[in-house]
C-alpha cells in the first residue's frame, strides 16, 4: 500500500516575503494594504491569525529598514530581516523564503505592481491541492514598451533555448512548505528562482492578473541588471551555447577542409596558383574571430563552474525584528 502524505491545507498559516531594495517611497503603503489583506482574509477564516508578512530588506540606502522596524514593533503581523548588504532581489526572496515561518509562502515585490486581489485566489488553489502556484501577468500594457519587448525577447529566448519557465510570471507566487524545503536543496549559487521552481515539482496551477503600475519609486532593474540576469537563466539552465560552439567547429572544419583539397588541386592540377593574399589573410581573421568567440562562451562557463566550486553563502542576514 501507498503512504501518502496528509496535509491540512484549510486555513493555512501563511507568510508573505517582500524584499525590498531603497523602497521608502511606497513601502507604508504595502505595509498597510499587506496587512488589511491579512486582517481581511483572517476575519473570512482563510487564514490561521498568526499569518505575516515578512519584508527583506536587501541593503538598503535610504530608510527602508528604519520604516520596517517601526511597522514591526507597532503591529504583530509585520517581520522584518535584514541582510547585511545588498545581494540583488533573487538573493533577498531566498534569504525570506528560507527564513519566514508558515504552511504557505506567497512572494510578492514591494511597489505593489501586482495585484494583491490575486492572494486569495492562489491560497484558493493551495486549498485544492498545489503546492505552487504562479501568478501571470495577464496584460502588461502598464509596463513601458521597453520593459515589454525586453521581456517578451527574453521569455522567447529561453523557450528556444529549452529551459522550462512559465511565461510573464516573475516572481509573485505561492508555495508550499514542502515546495520551499524541496527548494533548499538546490544549493547552486546562480539561482534563478523562475527557472529553479518548475524543476521542483509538485501539483502547480496558474493565477491570471493585470499589472498595475508601480505605486511610486522608481525600477530597480536597470538594462545592465536585467541583460545579467537573462544570461544567468541561460547559462545556468542550458548548454546549447556550448552545443552550437560544436556545430559552428564542425562547419568551419568541413569548409576549411573542401578548401585545403582546391588550393591542393590548384597547385597540383592547374597553373593559377597565384600566391592569394585572400585565402591567407582571410581564415585568419575568421578563425581567430571564431576562436575568441568559442572562449568567451567557455569562459562564460568556466566562471559560473568557479562560483560553485566556492560554494558561498547566498544571503546573510543582519538582524531580524
Ligand atoms: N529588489 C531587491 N534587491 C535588488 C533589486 C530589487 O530586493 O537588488 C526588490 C525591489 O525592492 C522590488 C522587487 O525587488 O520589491 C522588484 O524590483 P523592481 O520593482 O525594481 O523591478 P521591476 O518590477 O521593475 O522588474
Ligand atoms: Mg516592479
Amino acid at each position: 500500500m501507498q503512504e501518502e502524505f496528509v496535509i491540512d491545507r484549510r486555513q493555512p498559516r501563511v507568510g508573505v516575503v517582500v524584499p525590498c531594495l531603497d523602497e521608502e517611497a511606497v513601502l507604508p503603503e504595502a505595509i498597510k494594504r499587506l496587512g488589511e489583506l491579512l486582517d481581511g482574509l483572517v476575519v473570512a477564516g482563510k487564514l490561521a491569525a498568526s499569518s505575516r508578512v515578512y519584508f527583506v530588506d536587501d541593503g538598503s540606502r535610504d530608510s527602508t529598514w528604519e520604516l520596517i522596524e517601526q511597522a514591526a514593533r507597532r503591529d504583530p503581523r509585520i517581520a522584518g530581516i535584514k541582510l547585511s548588504r545588498n545581494r540583488g532581489h533573487q538573493n533577498a526572496l531566498l534569504a525570506g523564503l528560507f527564513t519566514a515561518e508558515g504552511d504557505v509562502l506567497v512572494s510578492i515585490d514591494a511597489d505593489l505592481q501586482d495585484d494583491l486581489s490575486a492572494i486569495p485566489r492562489m491560497i484558493d488553489e493551495y486549498g485544492r491541492g498545489c503546492d505552487v502556484v504562479y501568478g501571470v501577468r495577464a496584460d502588461r500594457s502598464s509596463d513601458g514598451r521597453f520593459k515589454r519587448v525586453s521581456a517578451e525577447t527574453f521569455y522567447g529566448l529561453m523557450r528556444w533555448l529549452g529551459a522550462e519557465s512559465v511565461t510573464n510570471h516573475a516572481d509573485f507566487r505561492l508555495m508550499s512548505r514542502r515546495a520551499v524545503e524541496a527548494l533548499k536543496l538546490f544549493r547552486e549559487v546562480n539561482l534563478f528562482l523562475r527557472g529553479i521552481v518548475p524543476l521542483v515539482g509538485f501539483r502547480s496551477a496558474i493565477v491570471r492578473y493585470d499589472r498595475l503600475e508601480r505605486f511610486a519609486g522608481s525600477s530597480k532593474y536597470s538594462l545592465a541588471r536585467m541583460l545579467a540576469m537573462a544570461l544567468d537563466a541561460v547559462t545556468s539552465f542550458s548548454v546549447f551555447p556550448l552545443r552550437l560552439i560544436t556545430l559552428l567547429g564542425f562547419v568551419v572544419f568541413s569548409l576549411s577542409t573542401a578548401m585545403a583539397f582546391w588550393t591542393l588541386w590548384a597547385r597540383l592540377f592547374t597553373n593559377q596558383a597565384v600566391p592569394g593574399w585572400t585565402s591567407t589573410t582571410l581564415p585568419i581573421y575568421l578563425l581567430g574571430g571564431l576562436q575568441i568567440l568559442c572562449l568567451g562562451v567557455i569562459g562564460e562557463y568556466l566562471g559560473k563552474l568557479y562560483q560553485e566550486a566556492k560554494s558561498r553563502p547566498r544571503y546573510i542576514i543582519e538582524k531580524c525584528t
